[in-house]
């Protein structure tokens, strides 16, 4: 995809009365995973450090971003219908609309084809030229689309924190190239950002009032920067003052190694959670995915953690009707889920990708998938529940981290289990608490008396 940009040639002038205009603001609708959130953020802080000004109602708004995911079909489909109901906003002058993400770097033609009122297209690596392109747009109303990926990691901008969590990238991209996901494609191969930018991002963000941070990478055991390894990073980061907990997102089973669970062990602010992404319980369907490990493999890796930390919380992510999936195998992975008993599970239903190795395979039928997805969910809540109802009359560090409905405050284990307890705390607190009902899902907690 090339630049579709009409160059203008600024005289000294022309650029001087450019910055004494007041600068016009922007609105940004996030789509998809934590990374994108945490773009969006980039994208923020990127645009007010060139004096736009970011606003929270879309209606007063004069640039609408809408930053996009690609990741499951119905992802794509939610965004392209948000992208339609932005025609009668961008009917009024001078508003321009900016689509970016990875749906902007996979089908950008089409967008632009299909939205003649979209202005701007970015891919994940071009938003460092965001306001740049933004100046040039409102100066000669072209239209610009910029998706080439580079090795772009975003290292030197920190943006504007807030909250008592929140989320640090540590790097960009990935190499697995597991055959349905479309990441690698959209954002291009993985690359670490510098140890001591990230050490300086959480030294400042811990001097205000943020406690829990999580560490954020599409696979964070790759992470290599110098000679710093990813439980090298955990270790250096551990050590910030004022920081409370720090957290990891997303584990690759195959990648996972002893310094990582020892990192957890031996230090007390790493927290007792894993995120590890079992997708599938039988081998023939790993190998198909091309995820590098097997079902035997994923067993002693759980068996292992446990035995370490026995109080580990383990969570995944599981899909269900990928190609040719039988119910034996499909068995397998209900298999695997109650022998394991997750503590919590992300449980998807496969989604085609264009562009991705499985597309090329013929789909289960969609009966089968949503049969299967409906019977998958439904194991999982019992395990949840059970998991929920073993903690009940046990002790748990508590961080509170806001409101949940009337009179009452939500906040979080250390193994990212959400608690409410039934009145009102401030933020930031952290306490032993002990938990003494489950309503449904829910835990309800009250202080040790
Ligand atoms: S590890 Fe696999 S599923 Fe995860 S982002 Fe990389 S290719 Fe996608």
């Amino acid at each position: 995809m090339s630049t579709n940009s009409k160059t203008r040639i600024y005289t000294e002038e022309s650029e001087q009365s450019r910055h004494t205009q007041k600068k016009p603001s922007f609105y940004i609708k996030t789509f998809g995973c934590q990374m994108n959130k945490n773009d969006s953020s980039i994208i923020t802080a990127i645009l007010e450090n060139n004096d736009y000004k970011c606003i929270q109602d879309p209606c007063c708004a004069d640039i609408y971003i809408i930053n996009t995911c690609s990741v499951r079909e119905h992802a794509e489909r939610r965004a392209l219908g948000h992208i339609s109901s932005l025609k009668k906003w961008a009917d009024k002058p001078d508003r321009k609309v900016v689509v970016v993400g990875c749906m902007a770097k996979r089908i950008a033609d089409d967008i632009a084809i299909r939205f003649p009122f979209v202005d701007l297209l970015l891919g994940p690596d071009s938003y460092r030229k965001i306001a740049e392109f933004l100046d040039q747009i409102f100066d000669t109303k072209t239209r610009i689309i910029e998706t080439k990926l580079s090795d772009e990691v975003y290292g030197d901008i920190f943006p504007n924190r807030s909250g008592i969590t929140d989320f640090v990238s540590i790097m960009r991209g990935c190499d697995n190239f597991c055959t349905y996901c479309i990441v690698p494609y959209v954002r291009g191969r993985v690359r670490s950002r510098p140890a001591l930018e990230i050490m300086s991002e959480i030294q400042n963000m811990a001097r205000s009032d943020i406690k829990d941070i999580t560490l954020l990478g599409q696979n964070v055991n790759a992470y290599s920067y110098g000679n710093v390894d990813f439980s090298g990073l955990l270790n250096m980061v551990s050590q910030t003052p004022g920081l409370v907990r720090l957290r990891f997102l997303t584990s690759h089973p195959k990648d996972l190694d002893e310094t990582t669970i020892n990192a957890v062990k031996e230090n007390d602010k790493i927290c007792e959670w894993f995120h590890l992404p079992l997708q599938s319980g039988c081998d023939r369907i790993l190998r198909l995915m091309n995820r590098k490990y097997t079902k035997k493999y994923f067993q002693e890796l759980v068996q292992r953690i446990r035995q370490n930390i026995p109080d580990a919380t383990i969570t995944t992510d599981i899909i269900v009707g990928f190609p040719s999936e039988t119910e034996e195998e499909f068995q397998e992975t209900i298999g695997m889920m109650t022998e394991i008993e997750f503590d919590n599970a992300y449980l998807y239903r496969y989604s085609p990708r264009q562009g991705t190795q499985a597309f090329k395979y013929e789909s289960l039928s969609e009966q089968v998938i949503k049969d299967r997805l409906k019977r998958i969910i439904s194991i999982q809540n019992t395990i949840t529940v059970n998991k929920a109802r073993q903690m009940l009359g046990q002790k748990y560090e508590v961080l509170f981290e806001g409101p949940a409905r009337h009179n009452a405050t939500r906040g979080k284990t250390r193994g990212n289990i959400e608690v409410i307890v039934d009145k009102e705390i401030a933020p930031g607190v952290l306490s032993d608490m002990i938990i003494k009902e489950v309503r449904g899902r829910t835990l309800i907690a009250e202080f040790v008396k």
